[in-house]
Protein backbone atom coordinates (compact mmCIF):
# COMPACT_ATOMS: atom_id res chain seq x y z
CA UNK A 1 0.00 0.00 0.00
CA UNK A 2 1.38 3.68 -0.82
CA UNK A 3 2.25 5.60 1.77
CA UNK A 4 1.44 8.95 2.18
CA UNK A 5 4.70 11.47 3.23
CA UNK A 6 4.94 14.55 4.15
CA UNK A 7 6.71 15.62 0.85
CA UNK A 8 3.65 14.77 -1.14
CA UNK A 9 2.01 18.13 -1.02
CA UNK A 10 -1.14 16.24 -2.04
CA UNK A 11 -2.08 18.71 -5.12
CA UNK A 12 -5.47 17.59 -4.30
CA UNK A 13 -8.88 17.17 -7.03
CA UNK A 14 -10.52 19.16 -4.47
CA UNK A 15 -14.14 19.72 -3.93
CA UNK A 16 -15.49 22.02 -6.76
CA UNK A 17 -17.11 24.23 -3.95
CA UNK A 18 -14.60 26.69 -2.94
CA UNK A 19 -16.90 29.06 -0.71
CA UNK A 20 -18.52 26.49 0.29
CA UNK A 21 -20.56 27.18 3.36
CA UNK A 22 -21.41 25.13 6.34
CA UNK A 23 -24.11 22.60 6.62
CA UNK A 24 -23.45 21.21 2.78
CA UNK A 25 -21.05 18.57 3.44
CA UNK A 26 -22.04 15.01 4.90
CA UNK A 27 -20.33 13.24 7.89
CA UNK A 28 -17.45 11.32 6.95
CA UNK A 29 -18.85 8.00 5.78
CA UNK A 30 -17.20 5.52 8.23
CA UNK A 31 -18.32 7.70 10.84
CA UNK A 32 -20.68 6.23 13.11
CA UNK A 33 -22.47 8.73 15.26
CA UNK A 34 -24.16 6.81 17.65
CA UNK A 35 -20.83 5.69 18.63
CA UNK A 36 -19.72 8.30 21.20
CA UNK A 37 -16.08 7.81 22.40
CA UNK A 38 -16.71 7.88 26.52
CA UNK A 39 -13.13 8.22 27.13
CA UNK A 40 -12.87 10.96 24.51
CA UNK A 41 -15.96 12.96 25.96
CA UNK A 42 -15.18 12.40 29.37
CA UNK A 43 -11.69 13.27 29.11
CA UNK A 44 -12.86 16.32 27.89
CA UNK A 45 -15.56 17.64 29.38
CA UNK A 46 -13.44 16.85 32.59
CA UNK A 47 -10.69 18.91 31.76
CA UNK A 48 -12.95 21.52 31.10
CA UNK A 49 -14.53 21.15 34.13
CA UNK A 50 -11.34 21.38 36.15
CA UNK A 51 -10.46 24.60 33.40
CA UNK A 52 -13.09 26.40 35.65
CA UNK A 53 -11.89 25.98 38.97
CA UNK A 54 -9.91 28.89 37.86
CA UNK A 55 -12.80 31.16 38.89
CA UNK A 56 -12.49 29.81 42.02
CA UNK A 57 -10.28 32.85 43.82
CA UNK A 58 -8.31 31.00 46.41
CA UNK A 59 -6.88 28.58 43.26
CA UNK A 60 -5.33 32.13 41.82
CA UNK A 61 -2.05 32.85 41.68
CA UNK A 62 0.10 34.81 39.41
CA UNK A 63 2.79 32.29 38.80
CA UNK A 64 -0.07 30.03 37.82
CA UNK A 65 -1.49 32.51 35.49
CA UNK A 66 2.38 33.41 34.13
CA UNK A 67 2.73 29.42 33.34
CA UNK A 68 -0.56 29.42 31.73
CA UNK A 69 0.21 32.09 29.10
CA UNK A 70 4.15 30.82 29.23
CA UNK A 71 2.64 27.78 28.49
CA UNK A 72 0.60 28.48 25.45
CA UNK A 73 4.15 29.03 23.72
CA UNK A 74 6.13 26.35 25.25
CA UNK A 75 3.36 23.70 24.44
CA UNK A 76 1.38 24.35 22.01
CA UNK A 77 3.51 26.23 20.02
CA UNK A 78 6.85 24.06 20.51
CA UNK A 79 5.28 21.05 21.11
CA UNK A 80 2.05 20.97 18.55
CA UNK A 81 2.92 23.71 16.14
CA UNK A 82 6.58 23.22 15.69
CA UNK A 83 7.06 19.48 16.09
CA UNK A 84 4.00 17.41 15.65
CA UNK A 85 2.72 19.40 12.80
CA UNK A 86 5.58 21.19 10.86
CA UNK A 87 8.08 18.66 12.05
CA UNK A 88 6.94 15.58 12.33
CA UNK A 89 3.79 15.77 9.84
CA UNK A 90 5.31 18.13 7.24
CA UNK A 91 9.06 17.54 7.32
CA UNK A 92 9.56 20.85 7.20
CA UNK A 93 12.78 21.21 9.05
CA UNK A 94 14.95 18.58 10.46
CA UNK A 95 16.55 18.95 13.94
CA UNK A 96 18.93 16.77 16.42
CA UNK A 97 16.64 13.03 17.42
CA UNK A 98 16.81 14.26 21.07
CA UNK A 99 15.63 17.78 20.39
CA UNK A 100 12.88 15.94 18.38
CA UNK A 101 11.66 13.70 20.91
CA UNK A 102 11.74 16.51 23.80
CA UNK A 103 9.55 18.87 21.59
CA UNK A 104 7.02 15.40 21.13
CA UNK A 105 6.77 14.95 24.52
CA UNK A 106 6.11 18.53 25.19
CA UNK A 107 3.25 17.75 22.81
CA UNK A 108 2.20 14.89 24.36
CA UNK A 109 1.50 17.12 27.35
CA UNK A 110 -1.51 18.76 24.99
CA UNK A 111 -3.09 15.95 25.29
CA UNK A 112 -4.08 15.78 21.70
CA UNK A 113 -3.64 12.05 21.06
CA UNK A 114 -0.11 10.58 20.42
CA UNK A 115 2.18 11.96 17.50
CA UNK A 116 1.36 8.81 15.77
CA UNK A 117 -2.26 9.19 14.93
CA UNK A 118 -1.97 13.31 15.35
CA UNK A 119 0.29 12.94 12.57
CA UNK A 120 -2.01 10.07 10.11
CA UNK A 121 -5.21 11.91 10.66
CA UNK A 122 -3.68 15.42 9.41
CA UNK A 123 -2.12 14.33 6.24
CA UNK A 124 -5.87 12.64 5.61
CA UNK A 125 -7.00 15.82 5.68
CA UNK A 126 -4.49 17.61 3.87
CA UNK A 127 -5.08 14.66 1.16
CA UNK A 128 -9.06 15.19 1.52
CA UNK A 129 -9.48 19.02 2.51
CA UNK A 130 -13.48 19.73 2.43
CA UNK A 131 -14.46 17.12 0.76
CA UNK A 132 -17.00 14.21 2.48
CA UNK A 133 -14.15 12.31 4.03
CA UNK A 134 -11.89 14.70 5.63
CA UNK A 135 -12.33 13.84 9.51
CA UNK A 136 -12.61 17.23 10.53
CA UNK A 137 -14.45 19.81 8.04
CA UNK A 138 -16.58 22.78 9.57
CA UNK A 139 -18.25 22.60 6.13
CA UNK A 140 -20.43 19.70 8.20
CA UNK A 141 -21.35 21.60 10.83
CA UNK A 142 -18.89 24.42 12.74
CA UNK A 143 -18.93 22.39 15.88
CA UNK A 144 -18.35 18.82 13.65
CA UNK A 145 -15.25 20.72 12.58
CA UNK A 146 -14.28 22.12 15.77
CA UNK A 147 -14.64 19.26 18.44
CA UNK A 148 -17.17 16.92 17.17
CA UNK A 149 -15.27 15.04 14.73
CA UNK A 150 -13.45 13.68 18.44
CA UNK A 151 -16.23 12.42 19.86
CA UNK A 152 -17.67 9.54 17.90
CA UNK A 153 -16.53 6.89 16.25
CA UNK A 154 -14.78 6.95 12.86
CA UNK A 155 -13.75 3.50 11.84
CA UNK A 156 -10.90 4.65 9.34
CA UNK A 157 -9.31 6.92 12.27
CA UNK A 158 -8.68 3.79 13.92
CA UNK A 159 -7.69 1.64 11.43
CA UNK A 160 -4.59 -0.02 11.13
CA UNK A 161 -4.57 0.58 7.43
CA UNK A 162 -5.29 4.04 8.46
CA UNK A 163 -1.23 4.47 10.18
CA UNK A 164 0.19 1.79 7.80
CA UNK A 165 -0.24 4.57 5.27
CA UNK A 166 -0.61 7.72 6.55
CA UNK A 167 2.09 7.82 9.58
CA UNK A 168 4.50 4.62 8.56
CA UNK A 169 7.65 7.01 8.62
CA UNK A 170 6.90 8.55 12.49
CA UNK A 171 5.74 4.91 13.58
CA UNK A 172 8.66 2.95 12.77
CA UNK A 173 10.58 5.03 15.25
CA UNK A 174 10.68 2.65 18.26
CA UNK A 175 9.88 6.24 20.65
CA UNK A 176 6.53 7.01 18.92
CA UNK A 177 5.49 2.91 18.71
CA UNK A 178 6.05 2.80 22.62
CA UNK A 179 4.03 6.05 23.31
CA UNK A 180 0.98 4.64 21.21
CA UNK A 181 1.01 1.34 23.62
CA UNK A 182 -0.69 0.91 26.63
CA UNK A 183 -1.70 4.39 26.81
CA UNK A 184 1.59 5.54 27.81
CA UNK A 185 0.76 9.01 26.27
CA UNK A 186 -2.32 9.95 28.91
CA UNK A 187 0.40 8.63 31.37
CA UNK A 188 2.90 11.52 30.03
CA UNK A 189 0.15 13.56 30.70
CA UNK A 190 -0.79 12.73 34.19
CA UNK A 191 2.32 12.82 35.26
CA UNK A 192 3.08 16.22 33.96
CA UNK A 193 0.36 17.42 35.87
CA UNK A 194 1.25 16.12 39.31
CA UNK A 195 5.07 17.16 38.35
CA UNK A 196 3.24 21.07 38.11
CA UNK A 197 1.14 20.00 41.36
CA UNK A 198 4.82 18.64 43.36
CA UNK A 199 6.96 21.89 42.19
CA UNK A 200 4.27 24.24 43.43
CA UNK A 201 3.12 22.52 46.46
CA UNK A 202 7.36 22.03 47.62
CA UNK A 203 7.72 25.78 46.72
CA UNK A 204 4.53 27.08 48.52
CA UNK A 205 5.13 24.97 51.48
CA UNK A 206 8.97 25.47 51.32
CA UNK A 207 8.55 29.60 51.37
CA UNK A 208 5.36 30.05 53.74
CA UNK A 209 6.36 27.52 55.75
CA UNK A 210 2.96 26.86 56.37
CA UNK A 211 1.43 22.90 54.74
CA UNK A 212 -1.62 24.72 53.16
CA UNK A 213 -0.06 27.24 51.50
CA UNK A 214 2.19 24.42 49.38
CA UNK A 215 -1.38 22.79 48.88
CA UNK A 216 -2.92 26.12 47.56
CA UNK A 217 0.34 27.16 45.43
CA UNK A 218 0.46 23.63 43.77
CA UNK A 219 -3.19 23.83 43.21
CA UNK A 220 -2.63 26.99 41.35
CA UNK A 221 0.16 25.94 39.37
CA UNK A 222 -2.18 22.96 38.50
CA UNK A 223 -5.50 24.59 37.55
CA UNK A 224 -3.62 27.64 35.88
CA UNK A 225 -0.48 26.02 34.29
CA UNK A 226 -2.30 22.57 32.95
CA UNK A 227 -5.53 22.93 32.83
CA UNK A 228 -6.74 25.88 31.76
CA UNK A 229 -3.57 25.63 29.65
CA UNK A 230 -4.83 22.68 28.21
CA UNK A 231 -8.13 23.82 27.07
CA UNK A 232 -6.86 26.73 25.96
CA UNK A 233 -4.60 25.05 23.32
CA UNK A 234 -7.32 22.63 22.33
CA UNK A 235 -9.68 25.38 21.49
CA UNK A 236 -6.74 27.74 19.89
CA UNK A 237 -5.91 23.85 17.79
CA UNK A 238 -9.48 23.54 17.11
CA UNK A 239 -9.48 26.51 15.85
CA UNK A 240 -7.28 26.13 12.93
CA UNK A 241 -9.50 23.11 12.03
CA UNK A 242 -12.61 24.73 11.99
CA UNK A 243 -12.43 28.68 11.96
CA UNK A 244 -9.62 28.63 9.30
CA UNK A 245 -11.60 26.35 6.56
CA UNK A 246 -14.62 28.97 7.10
CA UNK A 247 -13.85 32.64 7.64
CA UNK A 248 -10.21 34.51 6.47
CA UNK A 249 -9.11 35.61 2.86
CA UNK A 250 -7.21 33.71 0.47
CA UNK A 251 -3.78 34.30 -1.29
CA UNK A 252 -3.68 30.99 -3.06
CA UNK A 253 -6.86 29.64 -4.95
CA UNK A 254 -6.41 26.24 -3.45
CA UNK A 255 -9.38 23.92 -4.45
CA UNK A 256 -10.69 23.78 -1.16
CA UNK A 257 -12.42 26.23 1.53
CA UNK A 258 -8.50 26.94 3.73
CA UNK A 259 -8.58 30.74 4.91
CA UNK A 260 -5.81 32.84 6.44
CA UNK A 261 -7.97 34.14 9.37
CA UNK A 262 -5.87 37.12 11.16
CA UNK A 263 -6.97 36.32 14.62
CA UNK A 264 -6.41 32.59 14.68
CA UNK A 265 -3.23 33.52 12.50
CA UNK A 266 -1.82 35.72 16.13
CA UNK A 267 -3.38 33.38 19.10
CA UNK A 268 -2.05 30.22 17.58
CA UNK A 269 1.53 31.96 17.00
CA UNK A 270 1.18 31.42 12.90
CA UNK A 271 -1.17 28.44 12.13
CA UNK A 272 -3.47 30.65 11.18
CA UNK A 273 -2.01 31.28 7.81
CA UNK A 274 -3.56 28.28 6.59
CA UNK A 275 -4.57 28.75 3.00
CA UNK A 276 -0.62 29.69 2.92
CA UNK A 277 -0.29 26.54 4.83
CA UNK A 278 -2.46 24.36 2.29
CA UNK A 279 -0.87 25.97 -0.51
CA UNK A 280 2.56 25.13 0.30
CA UNK A 281 2.13 22.17 2.98
CA UNK A 282 6.28 21.74 3.15
CA UNK A 283 6.93 25.24 3.72
CA UNK A 284 8.20 25.83 7.08
CA UNK A 285 6.97 28.67 7.06
CA UNK A 286 3.33 29.50 7.24
CA UNK A 287 2.63 33.43 6.74
CA UNK A 288 4.05 34.71 3.39
CA UNK A 289 3.06 38.54 3.78
CA UNK A 290 4.45 40.93 5.47
CA UNK A 291 1.83 41.17 7.99
CA UNK A 292 1.26 37.34 8.43
CA UNK A 293 3.40 37.21 11.51
CA UNK A 294 4.43 33.55 12.16
CA UNK A 295 6.64 32.97 15.82
CA UNK A 296 6.49 29.22 15.35
CA UNK A 297 8.15 29.89 11.92
CA UNK A 298 10.17 32.56 13.80
CA UNK A 299 11.41 29.64 16.23
CA UNK A 300 12.54 27.50 13.86
CA UNK A 301 14.63 30.49 12.23
CA UNK A 302 16.45 30.82 15.31
CA UNK A 303 17.31 27.21 15.67
CA UNK A 304 18.20 27.37 12.54
CA UNK A 305 20.57 30.05 13.69
CA UNK A 306 21.90 28.13 16.67
CA UNK A 307 22.82 25.32 14.42
CA UNK A 308 19.61 23.08 16.14
CA UNK A 309 17.82 23.13 12.79
CA UNK A 310 18.36 22.31 9.38
CA UNK A 311 16.96 21.62 5.76
CA UNK A 312 13.99 24.60 6.41
CA UNK A 313 11.81 24.48 3.64
CA UNK A 314 11.29 27.73 2.25
CA UNK A 315 8.14 28.85 0.62
CA UNK A 316 7.92 27.56 -2.70
CA UNK A 317 9.12 29.68 -5.75
CA UNK A 318 6.52 28.66 -7.93
CA UNK A 319 3.98 29.83 -6.12
CA UNK A 320 2.74 33.50 -6.87
CA UNK A 321 0.53 35.92 -4.38
CA UNK A 322 -2.23 37.91 -5.98
CA UNK A 323 -0.86 41.32 -6.89
CA UNK A 324 -3.16 42.96 -4.97
CA UNK A 325 -2.80 42.64 -1.67
CA UNK A 326 -4.98 41.39 0.66
CA UNK A 327 -6.68 44.61 2.88
CA UNK A 328 -7.14 44.32 6.66
CA UNK A 329 -10.84 43.63 6.31
CA UNK A 330 -9.57 40.14 4.22
CA UNK A 331 -7.53 39.97 7.13
CA UNK A 332 -9.41 39.96 10.10
CA UNK A 333 -12.14 37.97 7.97
CA UNK A 334 -15.61 40.48 7.17
CA UNK A 335 -17.35 38.85 4.40
ZN1 LIG B 1 -6.74 22.52 6.81
ZN1 LIG C 1 -0.67 20.72 7.74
Amino acid sequence: MAQVQANEAAPHAGPADQHGSMGHLPLPSTVQKRQILWPYLISLLTIHALALLAFIPWLFSWTGVALAVCGLYLFGTLGINLCYHRLLTHRSFACPLWLERFFATIGVCCLQDTPGRWVAIHRFHHQHSDEQEDPHSPLVTFFWGHMGWLLVKNERLNSVATYERYARDVLRDPFYFRLEKHLLWAWVYLAHAVLFYMIGFAIGWAWNGEYMEGVQFGLSLLVWGVFVRTVAVWHITWSVNSVTHMWGYQNYPTGENSRNNFFVGLVSNGEGWHNNHHADQRSAAHGHRWFEFDVTYITIWILQKIGLAWDVIKPSPRLHLHEKPATLGDAIGEP
